[in-house]
C-alpha cells in the first residue's frame, strides 16, 4: 500500500460513464488508450474536461475512451491552466472512477417529543458513498490561494499514512482530526466534503469504498438535550458499523463544530447534566472511533474562539479560511460566467482579451472585497433577474457578455445597499 506518491507526479482522474462493466475492467483496458490520449490532446491542468467523441470515433485505438466521461489532470509543480509537457507524460498517475448515483441518505432517530408523548424523527446523519455525483467537480471549483486545498490533501494522506503503520499514540500524537474554521460562507463544508471525494478517487486501491457520514449537530445539541446523549450512542453504532471493515474509509464531517461549546454553556440552564452528558458522550465516542485507521474526522467552525476546547485540543490541524483575496474572487466569476456561456444563457466570448469585459471584471472584482464565496455565487442569478426586468430583454436571444457584465455590477450594488439597511 502506497498512499503518497513521487514528488513530482501528475494525477489524471478518470470520470467514467455509468456502465455495467467492473471498475477493474475498465482500468486495464483504458490505461493505454488513455496515455495515448493525453499524448496527442492539450488538457488544461486543474479543469474537468469532455473527451470529445471525435477523437475516439476517429481513431478505432482509442474506441474504448467511450467509458469515459471526463478528465481532470492536477500537477503541483504547475499552475491551473497549463498543459503538460513531453516529460511530464513519463509521471502520469491515472485514478479511474465511477461515481455513485445513490443520492445521501438521511438517517433520522424517532424521540419522544415530550408534550403528548408523539414521536419527532430527528436527522442525526447524512450518509453518502464517495466518490458521488453530488459532489462532483467541487474540489476544482473551490478557489483559495495557491497550494492551501492541496496541503489539506497532503495532511489528510499523511494522517491515514500514520495510521496505517500503527503509530505508537504515546510516541506520535496524530488524532487524524481536521478542523477548517474561518467566517461563514467561505466554502468550509463544501472543501470538507470535496476533500473526501478527493481521497475516495485518490486512494482507492487502499480503501475500497469511502464513505462519508455528516453528523447532524445541531438537531444533535440544540433541542434535544433529554435524548441527544441517546441518540449520539446511536449514531456511533451505525458508523462502528462501518469502520469495522478495513475496506471502508469513513470520513466524519462534523459541521459548525461550536455548537458543542453551545451545549457545555447551557450546563448553567435547566438541564446542566443532559448538556454535559451529549458533550462528553460526543468526545468519547470520538476518541473510540479513531482508534480504527480508518477514519478521518473533519470539522467546520464560524467561531474558532467558542469551540469546546477538549475538542480543539484534539484536532492536528486547525486551518483558517479566510475570505477569497481580489485574484480568487476574480476567478470565482470567470469560472461562474463560463458556465453561464456553456448553459447559454450569454453569448460566448471571451472574458479577458476584450477590453471592456476586463474592465468591467476589474471592477466587479474591487467592489465584491470583503464578500464572501456563498455570496458571490449567487449574483450571477440575481444580476439575471435584473438583467431580464431591463428594457434591454430580448426573450429569444442570448444577452450580450457586457450587458451581463453590467446588470452583476447593478446586483452587487444593490447587495451592497440592502446590506446596509440592514445593519441600519
Ligand atoms: P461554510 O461552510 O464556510 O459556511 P459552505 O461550504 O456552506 O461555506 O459554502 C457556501 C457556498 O459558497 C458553496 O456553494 C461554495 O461552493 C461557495 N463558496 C464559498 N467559498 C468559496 C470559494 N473560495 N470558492 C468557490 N466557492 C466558494
Amino acid at each position: 500500500m502506497n498512499l503518497l506518491s513521487a514528488k513530482y507526479s501528475v494525477h489524471v482522474e478518470i470520470c467514467l460513464k455509468p456502465n455495467q462493466n467492473r471498475l477493474e475492467t475498465l482500468e486495464e483496458l483504458l490505461d493505454a488508450p488513455m496515455r495515448e490520449y493525453l499524448s496527442m490532446v492539450k488538457v488544461p491542468l486543474g479543469e474537468s474536461v469532455k473527451v470529445e467523441g471525435s477523437t475516439f470515433e476517429s481513431n478505432s485505438g482509442l474506441k474504448e475512451l467511450q467509458f469515459v466521461e471526463s478528465i481532470l489532470i492536477e500537477c503541483e509543480a504547475k499552475h491551473i491552466g497549463e498543459f503538460l509537457n513531453d516529460a511530464d507524460l513519463r509521471h502520469l498517475i491515472l485514478h479511474f472512477y465511477c461515481p455513485h448515483r445513490r443520492v445521501m441518505e438521511l438517517e433520522t432517530f424517532d424521540v419522544e417529543s415530550g408534550d403528548a408523548g408523539d414521536g419527532d424523527a430527528v436527522p442525526a446523519s447524512s450518509h453518502w458513498l464517495l466518490p458521488s455525483n453530488s459532489f462532483l467537480h467541487l474540489w476544482e471549483n473551490l478557489i483559495y490561494e495557491d497550494g492551501l486545498k492541496e496541503k489539506l490533501l497532503k495532511f489528510a494522506l499523511s494522517a491515514l499514512i500514520f495510521s496505517q503503520h500503527s503509530v505508537n499514540p504515546h510516541i506520535i500524537s496524530c488524532n487524524r482530526l481536521l478542523l477548517l474554521h474561518g467566517p461563514p460562507g467561505t466554502g468550509k463544508t463544501s472543501l470538507c466534503k470535496a476533500l473526501a471525494q478527493k481521497l475516495a478517487i485518490r486512494v482507492r486501491r487502499t480503501f475500497r469504498h469511502t464513505h462519508l457520514i455528516e453528523i447532524n449537530s445541531h438537531s444533535l445539541f440544540s433541542k434535544w438535550f433529554s435524548e441527544s446523549g441517546k441518540l449520539v450512542m446511536r449514531l456511533f453504532a451505525k458508523i462502528r458499523e462501518i469502520v469495522i471493515d478495513p475496506n471502508n474509509l469513513v470520513c466524519v464531517l462534523i459541521d459548525e463544530v461550536e455548537s458543542l461549546a453551545y451545549a457545555r454553556d447551557c450546563m448553567s440552564g435547566q438541564e446542566p447534566k443532559d448538556a454535559m452528558r451529549v458533550v462528553n458522550a460526543l468526545l468519547t465516542q470520538l476518541d473510540a472511533i479513531k482508534e480504527h485507521p480508518n477514519v478521518l474526522i473533519l470539522a467546520t467552525s464560524n467561531l474558532a474562539e467558542t469551540i469546546d476546547l477538549a475538542f480543539l485540543d484534539r484536532a492536528d490541524i486547525k486551518q483558517y479560511i479566510g475570505l477569497p483575496s481580489a485574484a480568487a474572487v476574480k476567478r470565482i466569476y470567470v469560472t461562474m460566467l463560463t458556465e453561464m456561456m456553456r448553459i447559454g444563457i450569454i453569448n460566448e466570448q471571451s472574458l479577458t482579451e476584450d477590453e471592456r469585459h476586463e474592465g468591467l471584471l476589474s471592477a466587479l472584482a474591487e467592489r465584491s472585497n470583503g464578500l464572501s464565496g456563498r455570496t458571490l455565487r449567487k449574483l450571477p442569478f440575481l444580476a439575471h433577474a435584473v438583467h431580464t426586468a431591463s428594457s434591454d430583454y430580448d426573450l429569444d436571444g442570448k444577452i450580450r457578455l457586457s450587458d451581463f457584465l453590467d446588470a452583476m455590477l447593478a446586483a452587487l450594488e444593490q447587495h451592497h445597499c440592502d446590506q446596509k439597511l440592514m445593519k441600519n
